[in-house]
């Protein structure tokens, strides 16, 4: 829910986050599953370049409006360096100029990777950019349809681009759509990312692409598009990895999501918050829309160039976008054991129908339940070590002593005995399989 402060020059609502398009749909790829490229067709004529003078006020405004010690710049796309370095050292000029004591300024840009070079990455290391790369897996994943405008595959260029971001130490983490290829592929994609590519910050986003059951009102989804159970079980598979050895050294944002909403706080991320609002995205013209993902006529709040960024920030429009995502859940949801950490998931995804019949079901609430119930034991362990002033990263041990309990107990069962594993089952019918 946003307050509003009328206070002229600074503080104004409470925390939001605008995704700035200054070359709007512009991209010199063509991923077969970008949702954004078709965006071009909203600005027909269009130069599709941010002017000095739209950058400015929003600088300006953004600022002012941020009550927190840290304002972030989330610089996407289409791609962002397709409006070249000077455009950026403009916005960084923008950004001292408008800034104020006490408060820190930062960027988080979001690229393809495949134009970063010497000079790109010294821009972003001079100025502490966190650099966000696309990266899909491997070769033969990532190929699967991160493709350029000739249909050929990216990797190499998007790995000389992390080659460079890893030379001048640019901060950076990667980011992982997770499709219908990959998703088959969980510890081959998690491996690669950090055994190979050696990234410590890894986000996996599902791809999910509705489309119309012909001659129906039904909805299904593309076959690049992961299947639900899929999700859960790429999720799953990987963080089973994960919790085993990598807690506190790799850093992947849905189980960092997890762990806020096991340790009783915000999960941190949109798509698992209680309601929408606060993450908007601002196309190279100054319109400024209520989310990325919402992008079309019907959720245009109006033009930064036409009145202040807090009055479209906290305007009717917005507050009731917001609140439809908490308002609208299913029944189905409302009763759900992981609700408190899932809260019905993005409303674009919410277009299946619960068993009961009701509408407003996430594509993807099969995968989400699989993956919060899954991680419920280790979840509940790491948010008592955290709340008992431990480290989180000492759930390792104890799933250590765990298996080591396991083996012996698995040692020393009898076929016909019990399951270990008290699922009340003989041990040859369960586990032993
Ligand atoms: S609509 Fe989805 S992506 Fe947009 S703010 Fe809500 S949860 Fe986040
Ligand atoms: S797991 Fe499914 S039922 Fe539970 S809150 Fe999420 S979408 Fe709703």
């Amino acid at each position: 829910m946003i307050d509003v402060l009328k206070v002229t020059d600074s503080v104004t609502v409470d925390p939001f986050n605008v995704m700035l398009k200054p070359r709007g749909a512009i991209c010199n790829l063509d991923c077969k599953y970008c949702y954004y490229l078709r965006k071009e067709d909203l600005y027909p004529n269009s130069s599709f370049r941010m002017e000095k003078n739209v950058l400015e006020k929003f600088v300006k405004e953004y600022i002012a409006a941020q009550a927190g010690p840290e304002v972030v710049f989330s610089w996407q796309g289409g791609e962002p360096t397709l409006m070249g370095i000077d455009y950026f050292r403009q916005a960084v000029e923008f950004q001292a100029k408008y800034s104020r004591p006490g408060i820190r300024v930062t960027n988080a840009f979001q690229t393809n990777g495949v134009l970063i070079d010497d000079e790109w990455c010294s821009f972003f290391r001079d100025n502490e950019f966190l650099l966000g790369i696309s990266l899909d897996g491997p070769i033969e994943l990532h190929d699967a349809y991160r493709v350029d405008k000739g249909g050929d595959g990216t990797f190499d260029d998007v790995m000389r681009g992390i080659d460079y971001v890893q030379r001048y130490q640019v901060d950076y983490n990667i980011l992982t759509t997770v499709h219908s290829v990959n998703s088959k592929h969980p510890l081959t994609v998690y491996k690669f990312l950090r055994d190979t590519i050696g990234a410590k910050y890894i986000q996996f986003i599902p791809i999910v692409e509705k489309m119309n059951v012909y001659g129906t009102d039904q909805w299904s989804v593309s076959e690049r598009s992961v299947q639900s159970e899929d999700y859960g079980d790429f999720l799953l598979s990987i963080y089973d990895e994960w919790v085993a050895r990598d807690v506190g050294t790799i850093f992947v944002q849905i189980f960092d999501v997890a762990l806020a909403a096991w340790s009783g706080m915000r999960p941190g991320l949109c798509v698992f918050e209680e309601t929408c609002g606060s993450a908007l995205a601002m196309e190279h013209n100054g319109d400024l829309y209520s989310c990325d993902h919402f992008v079309e006529q019907d959720h245009l709040l109006g033009n930064l160039m036409d009145g202040n960024i807090v009055d479209l920030v906290s305007s009717s429009q917005q507050k009731e976008f917001g609140l439809a995502k908490r308002d609208d859940l299913p029944k189905y949801c409302l009763e759900c054991e992981v609700r408190f950490v899932c809260n019905g998931g993005c409303p674009k995804n919410r277009f299946i129908f619960t068993p009961e019949g009701d509408d407003g079901l996430n594509y993807l609430c099969a995968g989400y339940k699989q993956f919060f119930t899954g991680i419920n034991i280790s979840m509940n362990y790491m948010a008592s070590l955290l709340k008992n002033n431990r480290p989180a990263s000492d759930v390792m041990a104890w799933i250590e002593i765990e298996k080591l309990d396991w083996i012996r107990r698995v040692n020393s069962v009898n076929r016909n005995d019990s399951c270990p594993c008290g699922s009340g089952k003989k041990y040859k019918k369960c586990c032993m399989i």
